[in-house]
């Protein structure tokens, strides 16, 4: 631990690093200072050693000398042992004297060694002879190199000339303290400028340097501390004073010092050493904790949060901090705990939304938050919306659901809150417990429970589920619990609602908004299922194809609310007419399916067919209105006419298509030629849009002349195509295709052209020709190009519009939308003519009459053809004449075969007559030889080259 926090840590090197200089600096200059002060001291120490010892030195050899005085006085005063010692023998003083000689007066003495030897000292001056007159002895240097200095005392002081004693002092004794002197301590003893002895040769310069020098005063020569004493040798010996030197040299007073300094120099080291541990040992102390801080923190940042920082010391603000980050990382652990909770609950929603999954999740995650509960999610069933008649699609599939809280409870509850509920024991209910009440009590037995936490789970204020807390009690719910429970709820809110948006979704995948009915998809399911289970069965299944007859017209005229009523009233009525294992889907519009499974017998079919159609022949009301609607129904049946759902439908389609055609409010039962028919329809229809798109259509023209006149006063165009394979295809095969296929507004523009182009010709060729009529069918009233058509023509023809016809039919204005009737009104506003055709066939009340805008009725052909043998037929067309010019139009016959006829219609009044009698429709070349000429000068412009017989020329009618 140590090592790898305190060598890693910045922190510790920094606060080592200030401990040992603040350390090393004071103890650095103490050492300075104390090693300094130490060298003073070792100094003056030394120089005052010096000068005691050089004190006394000097006393010594004061007394020394004057203890050989005293000794020589003493020789000389003993004449027998002088002799003795003169001779040589016997100085048992030799220690004291090297030798002794007796120097006989000036007059001559008689023993020892003459007087006048060079290293013998030099006769006493007059001075020294007073003094050794008064018994004291005389001190001289010493009269050779190595030699002593010399004392010497007069044989008989009250005689001096008697002799003299001289004595050399011996050199052992007189300088005796060599030895004593130690290593470093050197001597040197000199006599003004003479150097008397040296304990070190080598230092005498220092002892001659020093003259001068101030007695005992220390001094420093050559590196060497010096001390000087001076013995005073005046009084007892007449002789110059000696000078005792002492000298040291430095180096020695150094190594002393250095040997204090090394002392200092560990004391520091220690004392370093000391700081250093000592620093460790606390940077340790504080480092330590602020590690397993950063440890901690960097766990808790890896979500790490099941191990807590280790606190050695709670007191301390480590510990502090240490518990603080422990409780927060609690915390944090376990919210982040209960975001993943809800993380992964989320993920669930998104990914598959297992409802039961997030159920089980949720009801896990508070079994933990609340250890020792027992959770359950419950779906809610809501009864107000299941009255309603929709499917609440928040209940649950297992049919678990409880009922849902009361709105009144639900209301007094906050977004947050939760329910605490509890049996009604007839005690008083006190916060937090909710107000006993039916609901609870109920929840509470079903659930098997005394008393419980509830939650409700709420989407758009309705309760879709229930999360039950059992055996938790108030106390246990704190307000971070409480909010973990609603988040957990609301999720389980966005799961349920979830669920109901896919089961609402997959509803509306499959089935119509309007009636609520299977669309194509699901009836195909079922009735593939039918078809399947029919196969085991050896049963049939019938598909019925349902369209009804006139819904659109009264969507069109009544407005879309109308319709959809009628729609609804529709379905319920179909929904009478079959079992519950029938399925009725809507194919769209008007258009309805119904499969019939398990038949035994096809004519079984037949009866529910019947059924459909007699039911929805009826009368429907809508408000106040009262309609009539219809229905085809064609049948395809499992197995004859298809082995799958598509293949029955298409047949199913066409024979219903079939049905239409024979007259509506028809059952037909699909047949295998019908298909055959079915697919030359389709070709047809190829091949028309190819020649409508190639203009190979062409505009035949039949004359219409005037009763009265018998003149060809007018033209009705009709188009005609001739196949390329199968020849002349009459338009009342093709017109119808072109109508349902869409090509009616491109095949109407084209004959409405033609037909303008080839009036304004002969009117500009000078022929006489009133109008032409053009037929129009009811889609081209309903597609909204008509009248653009129609202007456009014109103009591009230059004719008046009242050169214009348009023939509608009947049936056409009976079904006549508001849209249709405001286009016949702006038609006519515009000049153009109207006229209804086929009239007498259709369902054309005497209100409609009114209500249109219509200048001609067209008496239809088949009253014209049973005219001569049916008196009812000649009074209809009588009727029709009558009523005609009551409200102020004209009358034209059609298919005029035969002059009785024509005699016969124009007794009746008929204004014009168009017929085979009067010429058949033909092309708009023959028809120009057939029209009056104007003036003369045009008439033989009028008449063509190849005229026909009978055709004539222009007014050749006539
Ligand atoms: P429609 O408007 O009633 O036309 C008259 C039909 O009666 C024509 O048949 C005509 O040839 C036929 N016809 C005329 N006189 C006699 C006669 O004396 N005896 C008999 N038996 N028939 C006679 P067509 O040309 O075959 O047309 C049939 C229907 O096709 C027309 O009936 C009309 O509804 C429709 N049609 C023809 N051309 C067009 C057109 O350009 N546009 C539209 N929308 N429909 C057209
Ligand atoms: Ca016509
Ligand atoms: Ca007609």
């Amino acid at each position: 631990m140590f090592d790898r926090t305190f060598l890693r840590s910045r922190v510790a090197r920094r606060i080592f690093g200030l401990f040992l200089v603040s350390a090393f600096v004071p103890v650095l200059v103490l050492a300075l200072l104390a090693w300094h002060q130490v060298q003073q001291t070792n100094e003056t120490h030394a120089r005052q050693h010096l000068q005691a010892r050089a004190g006394a030195y000097a006393r010594a050899l004061h007394e020394r000398l004057l203890n050989a005085g005293l000794a020589l006085r003493a020789l000389a005063e003993s004449p027998l042992d002088l002799a003795t010692v003169l001779q040589g023998g016997g100085l048992h003083e030799e220690v004291v004297f090297r030798r002794v000689i007796r120097v006989a007066p000036p007059r001559g003495g008689d023993v020892g060694p003459a007087a006048t030897a060079d290293w013998m000292p030099a006769a006493p001056s007059d001075h020294e002879w007073l003094h050794l007159a008064g018994g004291r002895a005389v001190l001289r240097a010493p009269t050779t190199r190595n030699g002593a200095p010399w004392l010497g005392v007069a044989l008989d002081p009250s005689d001096p000339a008697r002799g003299l004693l001289w004595a050399e002092l011996g050199l052992a004794f007189l300088w005796e303290t060599d030895e004593a002197l130690g290593s470093d301590v050197e001597v040197c003893v000199a006599q003004a400028a003479q150097v008397l002895h040296c304990s070190d040769p080598a230092h005498a310069h220092v002892a001659l340097a020093l003259d001068g020098t101030a007695d005992g005063a220390p001094a420093l020569v050559d590196g060497m501390d010096v001390v000087a004493r001076s013995v005073p040798l005046k009084a007892a010996f007449d002789a110059p004073p000696w000078r005792v030197v002492f000298m040291h040299p430095r180096a020695g007073v150094g190594a002393a010092t250095l040997a204090d300094a090394w002392r200092l120099g560990a004391m520091g080291l220690f004392t370093l050493l000391l700081v250093a541990w000592l620093s460790v040992l606390q940077i340790r102390r504080t480092l330590v904790p602020i590690d397993r801080l950063i440890e901690g923190a960097r766990r808790f940042a890896k979500q790490r949060f099941d191990e807590p920082v280790a606190i050695d010391d709670e007191r301390d603000e480590f510990g502090q901090l240490a518990r603080a980050l422990n409780g927060m990382a609690r915390q944090l652990g376990t919210r982040i705990e209960a975001m993943r909770v809800l993380a992964d609950i989320d993920r669930e929603l998104l990914a598959g939304l297992d409802l039961d999954r997030v159920r089980e999740r949720v009801a896990r995650r508070i079994e933990k938050l609340l250890p020792g509960t027992q959770v359950r999610v419950l779906a809610t069933r809501d009864d107000e919306r299941r009255a309603g008649g929709g499917t609440w699609i928040g209940a649950a599939p297992d049919g678990d659901a409880v009922a849902a809280p009361p709105r009144a409870l639900i209301a007094t509850l906050t977004r947050r809150a939760a329910l605490w509920l509890r049996r009604d024991d007839g005690t008083a209910a006190d916060e937090p417990w909710a107000p006993a009440s039916a609901w609870s009590d109920a929840l509470l037995a079903q659930l098997g429970l005394e008393r419980g936490l509830v939650l409700p789970a709420l989407w758009r204020d309705r309760v879709c589920a229930l999360v039950a807390v059992a055996g938790v009690e108030p106390a246990q719910v704190g307000d971070s619990v409480l909010r973990q429970l609603r988040e957990l709820t609301d999720r389980v809110a966005v799961a349920f609602a979830a669920r109901a948006r896919e089961r609402m979704l997959e509803h509306q995948a499959s089935h119509d908004l309007l009636t609520g009915l299977p669309n194509r998809m699901l009836l195909k399911d079922r009735v593939e299922r039918d078809i399947a289970a029919a196969r085991r069965n050896q049963h049939h299944v019938a598909l019925l194809f349902v369209d009804l007859d006139r819904f659109k017209q009264v969507n069109d005229t009544l407005g879309h609310g109308v319709g959809d009523a009628l729609l609804t009233q529709a379905v319920q009525r179909l929904r009478a007419c079959v079992r519950d294992s029938d399925t009725i889907g809507r194919l769209g519009g008007d258009e309805f399916a119904i499969a019939l499974p398990g038949l035994r017998m096809p004519h079984d079919a037949a009866r529910v067919a019947d059924q459909v159609v007699a039911t929805l022949s009826a009368p429907f009301r809508v408000g106040h209105q009262e309609c009539f609607i219809g229905a085809s129904v064609g049948v395809a049946m499992y197995p004859d006419d298809g082995k799958g759902f598509d293949e029955l439908l298409a047949h199913a389609d066409i024979a219903m298509y079939r049905a239409k055609g024979a007259g509506r409010g028809c059952v037909v039962f699909f047949e295998a030629e019908m298909k055959a028919h079915e697919r030359d329809r389709r070709q047809l229809a190829h091949d028309l849009r190819r020649a409508i798109e190639r203009r190979e259509l062409e505009v035949h023209f039949q004359p219409r002349v005037d009763a009265a006149s018998g003149r060809v006063v007018s033209a009705e165009a009709l188009v005609r195509w001739t196949h390329p394979q199968l020849g002349a295809v009459p338009p009342a095969r093709f017109v119808p295709i072109a109508e349902e296929v869409g090509l009616i507004d491109a095949l109407g523009e084209h004959v409405l052209a033609q037909a303008c182009q080839r009036v304004a010709a002969w009117r500009r060729a000078g022929c006489r020709v009133d109008r032409v009529s053009v037929n129009v069918s009811a889609r081209q009233l309903r597609g909204g190009q008509l009248l653009h058509a129609v202007r456009r023509e014109l103009r591009a023809a230059a004719l008046p519009p009242d050169t214009l016809e348009l023939e509608v039919t009947e049936g056409t204005i009976v079904d006549a939308s508001a849209a249709v009737t405001d286009l016949l009104h702006t038609l006519r506003a515009d000049g153009v003519r109207i006229a209804l055709d086929d009239f007498g066939t259709g369902y054309s009340s005497m209100s409609y009459l009114r209500r249109l805008p219509t200048d001609v009725l067209k008496v239809d052909r088949s009253f014209v053809a049973e005219m001569a043998d049916d008196p009812r037929a000649l009074s209809i067309v009588g009727a029709i004449v009558a009523m005609a010019q009551a409200l102020g139009m004209s009358v034209t016959a059609e298919g005029v075969e035969t002059q009785a006829q024509a005699e016969l219609l124009v007794g009746l009044g008929v204004d014009e007559l168009q017929g085979y009698l009067y010429g058949r429709p033909m092309p708009a070349g023959d028809f120009a030889a057939r029209l009056e000429r104007v003036s003369a000068e045009t008439r033989s412009r009028c008449r063509p080259e190849t005229a026909s017989r009978r055709d004539g020329a222009c007014g050749g009618a006539g």
